[in-house]
């Protein structure tokens, strides 16, 4: 069985030489033991790093045998960065890691073991993130809690570290979206899924390439091209104003015609102010259904995945 661990890279001269030196260990120790063949990779994928990220890369690359090299002709980010490794492999597992060594390597052995007890899909899941800063670790947990409330299924506290079948893999392929939130998709593909857990622990050098700016991004695009909830929101919001409308508008109608109270033209100001609000906000809210509608066809995933079939 072939295995290639795929990583993205991107502008981390400092932490490369630390993570080639521990990953070959790793996958000679794993071809030691026979868990994987020789002809297992490590795919370093640059996405368009501007330091001297991809002259490494090639040095490496021509020095040892199982290593291998990607170049994105720009930045595309971390979730393309991924795709175009996993897109670009023909190994019957592969594994995807960040380059700074944050994730436990040694839960790659563990999720062999898992792959070969038939899981197709192994998520990597930090156990404790102690090593984040508090901030980091409130904004993830936020997250996580806003996207289960939106009912989108993503593994609570797993990044991208994770292991996928060749089957996966061509799965994945059927995912035809631009806007890319690996984490949510997977699941999706379904299959015989598993976690392992382990302690994510300091990046090893370098800065994080996740600013709060890019973390905030992130986090818009796995809600919004995940969940059309937000806009279902607007209809709701839009009924419950029209309804409350109604109400007053037959408050504002009594007053009017049975009482003497009422100024002059106050009715007539006041009615149209809420029903028509009502109607506005009601009305964006059902054209946003059918955006929505819309916007989930473009999408065009597959309808189905077929694990198997018997003839
Ligand atoms: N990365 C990438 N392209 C980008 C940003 C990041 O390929 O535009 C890679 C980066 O090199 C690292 C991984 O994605 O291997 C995760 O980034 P980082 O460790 O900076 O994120 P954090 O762990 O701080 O969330
Ligand atoms: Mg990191």
């Amino acid at each position: 069985m072939t295995l290639s661990i795929i990583v993205p890279c991107y502008n981390e001269e400092e932490v490369l030489p630390e993570t080639v030196v521990r990953l070959s260990e790793l996958l000679q120790a794993l071809i030691d033991k026979k868990k994987v063949d020789e002809k297992s990779r490590i795919c370093f994928v640059d996405d368009g790093s501007k330091d001297a990220t991809w002259k490494m890369i090639e040095r490496y690359s021509t020095e040892q045998p199982n290593i291998c090299g990607i170049k994105l002709s720009r930045n595309y980010g971390h979730q393309n960065a991924l795709i175009a490794g996993l897109f670009n492999t023909d190994s019957d597992i592969a594994i995807t890691i960040d380059a700074d060594l944050q994730d436990d390597i040694s839960v790659i052995e563990r999720m062999i073991d898992e792959y070969y007890r038939g899981n197709e899909i192994v998520y990597g899941v930090r156990k404790k993130r102690d090593t984040d800063t508090w901030f980091k670790r409130m904004t993830a947990e936020s997250f996580y809690k806003l996207m289960q409330l939106l009912g989108v299924n993503v593994v609570y506290n797993h990044a991208d570290f994770r292991l996928m079948s060749r089957n996966v893999i061509e799965h994945l392929k059927e995912f035809k979206e631009v806007n890319l939130f690996l984490r949510a998709m997977i699941p999706l593909i379904g299959f015989k899924q598993t976690s392992i857990y382990y302690d994510r622990s300091e990046r090893m050098a370098g800065e994080t390439k996740y600013p709060l700016k890019k973390m905030l991004a992130f986090a818009w695009e796995g809600i919004t091209s995940f969940s059309i909830v937000p806009l279902r929101f607007i209809t709701f919001v839009g009924f419950v104003i029209f309804f409350f409308s109604i109400l007053m508008s037959l408050w504002i109608l009594g007053i009017k015609l049975f009482t003497d109270s009422a100024v002059p033209g106050w009715a007539s100001t006041v009615l149209p102010i809420y029903l028509i609000g009502g109607i506005q906000v009601f009305s964006v809210g059902i054209v946003g259904e059918y955006i929505g509608k819309i916007y989930m066809e473009t999408k065009s995933r597959p309808r189905f995945i077929i694990e198997r079939t018997l003839d």
